[in-house]
Order: C-alpha cells, then sequence, then structure tokens
C-alpha cells in the first residue's frame, strides 16, 4: 500500500507535526460536572470528565462546552488543573428534554464561538459527544475551522435495534448521525462491533475510524476488603449478594434481573440479595421515579424483598459497593463499552453480563466471567447461581479479574485519543489512528 501524501506542515521539506496547544470538547446535553446514575449522566459524563483531565495531565489543555441549565451555573468549572467547563447559554438555563435541544444547536455554536473570540483561545480540535453535539461541531466550523472528531457513545441505528417500539429514537436522531459519517474528520468507536457497525452497516470510511475504549481509573476501581466493605453497608458477611449499578434505562435490561432474580428465589439454594445503586430514593430509602416500576414488578413477582435500593451513589464510593459483592449483574440490551462492568473487574469481582456491545470485549468469557444472551432472565439466573454456589469458580475469576483490564488504563487511552487529534490538527485525512492495540487479538 502506498502511504498517504503528507498533508501537514514542513521544514525544509522534511514532515513535521506541530504541538497540541489547547482542544475543545462538546457535550451540549449533559454535563460532564453532572452525577452520575441518574437519567441522563452516565458513563459519557465520566468518560468526558476523565478523559479532559488525563488529557490535561499528559500536558493538552481542554475545554469542554456544555449547555447551561441553570442561571446560577458558573460560566467556567474547573474540574481538575487543565480543564475548563464552560456554559453556554442556548434556550432557557433549565433543564430540557435532549429531544428538545436541536434548534438550539444554532445559538449553541454562535455562543461557543463568541466565548473563545472573547477569552482569545484557539483550538487545534474538536471532539464532540453524541450526536447532538456533533452537529454543534459541524455548525461551529463556519467560525473556527477546525478538524473535529466524532464520538456516537451510541447511534439510533444501534439502539432501534434492541428497543421496543415505543422506545425507537428518531428520524432525525438517525439521519443526522448518518450525515455525520461524512461531515466528521475522525470517529471514534468504543469496541470493535461498534467500529463494524458504523462501517459495514452504516457506511463510514473504515480509514477514518478509530477504535479507542474509554479508560478506568485503576486506583479508585481496586479490591477491598470484602468483610468490611459488607460491614459499612451492613450486609450480612456470608449472604450471597449480586449487585446491579446503572442508570435506571430501558437499555440497561432490569427487567430481565428481576426476572432472573424471581428464578433464583425459586431454585434451590440460598436466594441472593440484589444490591441496586442508582435511580433515586426519598428519605425512607424507598423508590422514586423510574425506579418504582423496579419495584412494583419485583413486588408483582414476589421478590421485593430480595432487592436493596440504595439510589445513585458517588463514583468514589462505589468501589465499596463493587467489593462488597459475590458477582456483578449486567443486563444490558446494549452497552457501547459498559464502564461498570469493567470498573467491578478491576475491583476483582467476577460479571456475568449480556453479550453484546462492548461487553462481548471487555468480559473474557469463562475467564473473568460468564456472559448469556441479552433478554434471557434463565440463562442470567444459571450463571449468576453457577458463580454464587461454585467457590472454586468464583475465586478463579475473581483472580483473573482485574488482569483482564489494566489494558484500560488511563494513561494509554488517553494517549491514544491525543494522537488522533495530534494527526488531524496538522492536517492528516488518513492513518490517524496510531499503532495501539488495546483490544486483544481476536478478542
Ligand atoms: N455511576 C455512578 N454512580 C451510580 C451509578 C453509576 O458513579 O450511582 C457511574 C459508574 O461508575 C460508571 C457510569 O456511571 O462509570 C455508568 O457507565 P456505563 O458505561 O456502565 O453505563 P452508561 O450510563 O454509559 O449507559
Amino acid at each position: 500500500m502506498t502511504p498517504a501524501p503528507y498533508a501537514g506542515p514542513t521544514v525544509f521539506g522534511y514532515e513535521t507535526d506541530l504541538p497540541l496547544r489547547r482542544v475543545a470538547q462538546i457535550s451540549v446535553h449533559t454535563s460532564p460536572l453532572a452525577t452520575p446514575g441518574g437519567k441522563d449522566a452516565g458513563g459519557m459524563n465520566v468518560y468526558i470528565r476523565e478523559l479532559a483531565c488525563n488529557l490535561a495531565r499528559l500536558g493538552l489543555p481542554v475545554d469542554v462546552f456544555t449547555r447551561r441549565t441553570s442561571p446560577d451555573q458558573p460560566e467556567v468549572t474547573s474540574p481538575c488543573e487543565g480543564v475548563n467547563v464552560v456554559a453556554i447559554t442556548a434556550g432557557p438555563p433549565a433543564p430540557l428534554d435532549k429531544n428538545a435541544l436541536f434548534p438550539l444547536l444554532p445559538e449553541f455554536a454562535t455562543e461557543m464561538a463568541l466565548y473563545s473570540l472573547r477569552e482569545g483561545v484557539r483550538y487545534d480540535a474538536v471532539h464532540a459527544h453524541y450526536w447532538l453535539s456533533g452537529w454543534a461541531a459541524h455548525l461551529v466550523r463556519r467560525y473556527w475551522d477546525t478538524p473535529f472528531v466524532q464520538m456516537f457513545h451510541t447511534t439510533a441505528h444501534m439502539k432501534n435495534a434492541v428497543a421496543d417500539a415505543v422506545h425507537q429514537e428518531s428520524g432525525l436522531r438517525g439521519g443526522t448521525e448518518r450525515r455525520l459519517l461524512s461531515l466528521a474528520d475522525s470517529l471514534i468507536a468504543a469496541n470493535p462491533d461498534e467500529r463494524a457497525d458504523l462501517v459495514w452497516r452504516m457506511g463510514a470510511a473504515n480509514d477514518k475510524v478509530c477504535t479507542i475504549p474509554p479508560g478506568i481509573d485503576l486506583d479508585l476501581f481496586r479490591p477491598l476488603d470484602k468483610a468490611a466493605c459488607r460491614a459499612r453497608l451492613g450486609l450480612h458477611p456470608s449472604d450471597p449478594v449480586v449487585l446491579f449499578c446503572g442508570r435506571v434505562d430501558p437499555i440497561k435490561g432490569i427487567e430481565t434481573l428481576v426476572e432472573a432474580t424471581a428464578l433464583l428465589n425459586r431454585g434451590d439454594g440460598a436466594a441472593p440479595t440484589v444490591l441496586f445503586v442508582g435511580g433515586d430514593v426519598d428519605g425512607d430509602g424507598e423508590p422514586t421515579g423510574a425506579l418504582t416500576d423496579v419495584a412494583r414488578q419485583a413486588t408483582t413477582l414476589g421478590v421485593r424483598d430480595r432487592f436493596r435500593f440504595v439510589g445513585s451513589q458517588p463514583q468514589d464510593d462505589l468501589p465499596r459497593f463493587y467489593s462488597a459483592a459475590d458477582v456483578v449483574a449486567v443486563p444490558s440490551r446494549y452497552e457501547s463499552f459498559g464502564l461498570v462492568a469493567v470498573e467491578a473487574l478491576a475491583c476483582g469481582v467476577p460479571v456475568v453480563a449480556s453479550r453484546v456491545g462492548g461487553l462481548k470485549f471487555t468480559v473474557e468469557e469463562g475467564t473473568s466471567g460468564l456472559l448469556v444472551p441479552w433478554g434471557d432472565a434463565a440463562a442470567l439466573a444459571e450463571m449468576l447461581r453457577r458463580v454464587l454456589d461454585d467457590d472454586g469458580l468464583r475465586r478463579e475469576l475473581a483472580a483473573a479479574a482485574r488482569p483482564s483490564v489494566e489494558r484500560f488504563a488511563w494513561t494509554s487511552v488517553a494517549a491514544s485519543v491525543r494522537h488522533v487529534y495530534q494527526r488531524l490538527a496538522n492536517g492528516h485525512k488518513r492513518n490517524l489512528c496510531g499503532e495501539e492495540q488495546i483490544f486483544r487479538e481476536g478478542a
């Protein structure tokens, strides 16, 4: 294959790359400062914050633009040194449904451009998250003329494949995502499956797509003493405990976990407690909002007493929850990456997950966890039972768990993303991805 012609700057005819000075990230509909575990805040918020802070640690300052949702929000907040989260006023300064945001994107783009003009900053690359931000990145090119990288996190195409009729994504989203495939200068897929979907089913140019997973904080997510964690959480030292952690959203397949719990309750052996992190509980610890549907299903199936709902938890406290569990269940219909599974593995806890999306690549079947078809409550119950009942198997999976995810350390992930920015900033259109292979050969 002939190498792509060099399109960047040269010194005496020799290729040379200029240092990156500053990059922008765009996250219109949800802020990296939002607390994860609620309706619209989860892995993407964690990813944007951590990526920005880790890029800054590598010496690259980052401004993250997000829509202002309160009049009191300061214009600039800094979650870590070198990162500014900039609140952009577009539409009313109040929370809005994400489906109402598309018409506000021209105003959002103009306000971003005005901010950069006022502050006297310019960006060498833009990284857009989710389809709405991709469109904002396209619109802001009127002012900035900066290359942009698009990351969808999920696409309407992938979501609709597993969603029921009432939760189908709009034609506007699907159509905009297809346009972004050609408008963006590069696309980052979080796993090899997503890459295949973007290229083969949606028609993205193969050489535009880089497969770079999110990273995780291996210092935060590490094995803790199980007995001490259980004591802190008021759990019995030897009861079987299954943990669920995540947003309360149809994509998470929570109904399958409730059904599986009912099956486990009827089987031989002790019925496990399901420690449920995510959603909202009131002052008395009773589920509210979307979590009431989960509690109702559990009551209907006669397993309400098996569930312990604790609501969303600050991420810094999650290692204690993971470490207290015997196994973490991830019954999702789809996961672009599935941070919760990787965080659990980093804490040395086996995972039983659906065989979908990123989970197929992060959970090593039979080594660090077990995989089941999504929506199959009987299979989920059977695999949870195996891990809970077989002490030898559980110990083996637990021992392999942390080493299997050390490849997702932020330092290498952030360096891979920075490489893409660097290539784009220097005018390259090809060979954007770098050599790093974070996903294992054949995985
Ligand atoms: N999370 C959290 N507190 C909670 C529930 C979740 O901090 O109560 C975090 C969790 O640590 C993970 C993220 O939210 O980093 C969820 O990411 P995941 O990829 O599993 O799911 P998504 O929300 O992206 O669908």
